[in-house]
């Protein structure tokens, strides 16, 4: 029988924690659990996305149910390291707490998943279906590896979704969907003295922002769980002398999506209004940087059900069941599927401590969280 100790959970966490995979080189991560994997006689794959980024695919059992469980690689920059009480990237333990960049979002759900893995497949526990376990690439910036997987057909046969990301005390089935935009307004550089020789790219690109503005804005469409539909302008630059016409201004904007008003129709309302500036002589052009659709599902499933019942007792809290703002791979893992799909996000971690400077995750949730994965892998497997 394999039973992983905790300090080969830690061992495990901390290695995978020095590991620096800022927004790359998650190939470290998945030649590491590559090989885990394989000292246990799991099979595993390498899927490339880029030349340098990879995700890896992972499946014990056969058969059906197929539950997809699945976790990125990628972690977002520590910013300046020396404002950490101790190095991002060395595992320490205070006060109870794991600290370490990507030891909230999302390392521990994901060594996590690894480690149960092993321990069915050791064990001979799984009772019936598959498990695929597949671990992303590049989750924070846009979603390439959980793309990749959606569009090889990793999620075609899946019955059950659940993503590691940290919400230790609150069960998300739906979340927002997020776009983002590249707008350009050309014009022609004159010198100030004499505007009409040129064309200020400025003037019509805060026109058409403010107008796209207060459409998404004030769309009244309310999605029961989600809410409305939010958009920002973020970065706006033009511009380079006080006294020149500028020739070009650039905005970019993130909006978060709902089913009610999905990335598709923000997208269209983004081009009409440019053709009726353009038409107007202006010169502005909308590009998408990032799409990313909102998942939207009941919530109702044996899945979240028995999560709810297992987080209630390993944790000892008292779980929420809701939506969220933010994304996750869902919003590709689950293209195509329908409102009844089993999908949940569910991990050890708190939602607020991503990204932040000392990020860190409470010991006793890594180990409970461990306990909590395989009884539902075993409670659905049945
Ligand atoms: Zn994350």
């Amino acid at each position: 029988m394999k039973h992983f100790t905790e300090e080969e959970k830690i061992t495990v966490l901390s290695d995978i924690i020095a590991m620096k995979t800022v927004n790359e080189n998650e190939i470290e991560v998945a030649n590491y659990l590559k090989d885990l994997f394989a000292e246990y006689d799991i099979e595993s794959k390498i899927v490339p996305v880029t030349d340098t980024r990879v995700n890896l695919v992972a499946e014990i059992g056969s058969g059906s149910p197929v539950i997809g469980i699945s976790g990125h690689m990628d972690v977002v920059s520590p910013g300046d390291e020396s404002d950490w009480a101790s190095d991002p990237f060395t595992l320490t333990e205070r006060d109870g707490k794991l600290y370490g960049r990507g030891t909230n979002d999302m390392k521990a759900g994901l060594v996590n998943l690894a480690l149960v893995m092993i321990e069915l497949k050791e064990n001979n526990e799984l009772n019936n279906g598959t498990v695929r376990f597949m671990a992303t690439t590049g989750e924070e910036v846009g979603g390439a590896g959980s793309k990749k997987l959606y569009e090889e057909g990793y999620m075609d046969d899946v019955d059950y979704l659940w993503v590691a990301e940290p919400s230790h005390d609150t069960i998300i089935y739906s979340h927002k969907g997020s776009l983002n935009l590249r707008v350009t307004s050309t014009g022609e550089a004159a010198h100030s003295s004499m505007p009409d020789q040129g064309y200020n790219a400025i003037n019509p690109l805060m026109a058409y922002l403010l107008e796209v503005d207060e459409k998404l804005n004030g769309d009244d469409r309310k999605n029961e769980v989600l809410d409305q539909l939010v958009m920002s302008t973020t970065i706006f630059n033009a511009g380079n002398q006080i006294n020149s016409i500028p020739e070009k201004a650039v905005a970019e904007i993130n909006v978060r999506t709902i089913p009610e008003f999905d990335n598709d129709e923000a997208i269209d309302l983004f081009n009409t209004i440019a053709d009726k500036y353009n038409k107007e002589g202006s010169n502005i052009d909308v590009e998408v940087t990032m799409s990313l659709p909102s998942v939207f599902t009941s919530g109702q499933s044996d899945m979240v059900d028995l999560a709810k019942e297992l987080g209630k007792k390993h944790l000892d809290l008292e779980i929420s069941v809701k939506g969220s703002p933010g994304v996750t791979d869902a919003s590709n893992l689950l293209r195509g599927k329908d409102d009844n799909f089993p999908f949940m996000m569910f991990g050890p971690g708190e939602t607020k401590m991503a990204h932040k400077k000392d990020e860190y995750v409470y010991k006793d949730y890594y180990f409970a969280f461990f306990d909590i994965y395989k009884k539902l892998i075993l409670g659905l497997s049945k």
